[in-house]
């Protein structure tokens, strides 16, 4: 099917900053989408109480962990010291280097997906890669983990406009969390007794866009892939996928994205991760849909479910902070300080749960 990811700049909309949110990941069906020019909406002070209709929720479970929360967190620094890894850029080359070292390292085959796409200001061709980790690989049956290891050229959402410079937007969260979950899952995997086996897909150009040169396309690394995974009818099929993204946030609360659960192959997956956080009391997974977020998530998990026909769930925390409204997202407070590692330790141990289940 014919996926058109489209960004139009600058457009101002009057929905919530949640609506606003959900429409700049992006989107595949339809045609253009609406960019946020602000997600500035002041409700209420950092760590004030909470409005009506959401809720605070905080498991004291991470003790139980078996991931290394302070070692997640250290992974999560040093990719952020790397600075802004995007699409084609040195950081992003070391980046590659280092991820390839670590997992290579703990006993994962790792291999660069390269591919390239025209480049939304000039045309030219340019140049990414994915990097995809399997573990167990004579398994036919696997189940696909996706993150995006790049990071925006430029941090839009910046409150102060000088801010809005690339080489200010760092995405602790929205970038280097995922990657630092599945560095710290990858101590666990070689020893992972499951029916699947188990790919790391962390993708390029997720979000190679710029502000100011509409309309562009999300998601080319996920796109790649999914065309690539269908096209060459590999001997392995993915039976169930996940995208985490956005997963580092301090003020943890994930609820569930509305493709996720209204899709038919994508429910039971929903179902299935969101029962193994309550079995675990990982209380930050909330088993319904954002009360104040009536736009699906627009993330990879489109691109890896409608092209490349793998059942793929969303897990993103879109509230980052809680308050005042997703004020760090895309901008230059999108830094370590905000994340921390009893986030990662909780989700990558609802994940490391739920890809033994049969
Ligand atoms: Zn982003």
């Amino acid at each position: 099917m014919t996926c058109v990811c489209l960004l139009i700049s600058g457009c101002q909309t009057t929905d919530s900053p949640w609506e606003q949110g959900a429409k700049n990941k992006s989107l595949v069906e339809q045609p253009v989408t609406q960019h946020a020019a602000s997600v500035d909406e002041v409700l209420l002070p950092d760590d004030s109480d909470t409005p009506s209709g959401i809720v605070l929720t905080v498991s004291e479970t991470t003790g139980n962990s078996p991931l290394d929360k302070d070692r997640a967190f250290r992974f999560l620094q040093d990719i952020c010291d790397l600075g802004p890894r995007v699409t084609g850029s040195e950081a992003m080359q070391r980046q590659q280097e280092i991820l390839t070292n670590h997992f290579r390292n703990l006993g994962g085959k790792v291999r660069l997906q390269k591919f390239s796409f025209p480049h939304p200001q000039h045309g030219t061709r340019q140049e990414a890669a994915n990097l995809i980790v399997e573990w167990h690989p004579e398994k036919r049956d696997r189940i696909l983990i996706c993150v995006h290891y790049d990071t925006r050229p430029q941090g839009d959402n910046s409150r102060v406009p000088k801010n809005q410079r690339g080489d200010l937007f760092l995405g602790a969260n929205d970038g280097a969390s995922g990657v630092a979950l599945l560095m710290e899952l990858a101590y666990l995997m070689r020893e992972l007794e499951s029916p699947y086996g188990v790919d790391f897909l962390l993708v390029d150009a997720e979000e190679f866009v710029f502000s100011d040169f509409p309309p562009q396309r999300y998601f080319w690394g996920s796109e790649y892939f999914a065309r690539d995974y269908q096209k060459n009818s590999p001997p392995y099929q993915y039976k169930k996928g996940v995208v985490l993204d956005m997963i580092g946030d301090r003020h943890l609360q994930i609820y569930q994205d509305r493709n996720s659960v209204w899709w038919k192959d994508t429910r039971p997956i929903t179902k299935e991760i969101w029962g193994t956080a309550e079995r675990l009391g990982v209380k930050e997974f909330i088993g319904r849909t954002h009360p104040k977020m009536r736009t699906p998530i627009r993330d990879d998990h489109l691109m890896l479910r409608n092209v490349g026909k793998i059942p793929t769930c969303e897990i993103i925390d879109f509230d980052y902070p809680r308050f005042p409204v997703n004020r760090y997202w895309h901008t230059d407070e999108d830094t370590p300080a905000r994340c921390s590692g009893d986030s990662l330790a909780k989700v990558g141990w609802v994940i490391l749960e739920w890809v033994q289940l049969p």
